[in-house]
């Protein structure tokens, strides 16, 4: 199974759609990794813009993400 990997592994960009129909690519808008734009990368790229949108948003609110480690991963 194909994943979605960025660069950088600190890389927090998003997974964008790009190019026309026949050529598709998922493409990051930060680092520029480049994947097929297949059904599972699709939706691979979706779950990993919610993840991101998600923690980011909890770092602007300044909770602290290293204190309580019983949420797990
Ligand atoms: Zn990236």
């Amino acid at each position: 199974m194909e994943t979605l990997n960025h660069l950088r592994d600190e890389c927090t960009g998003n997974w964008r759609l790009m190019g026309a129909a026949e050529s598709r690519t998922i493409t990051c808008d930060h680092c520029g990794a480049e994947f097929t734009a297949t059904p599972e990368n699709r939706l691979s790229a979706i779950d990993e813009n919610y993840a991101g949108i998600y923690l980011r948003r909890l770092t602007a609110e300044g909770i602290s993400l290293g204190a309580d480690t019983s949420l797990g991963d």
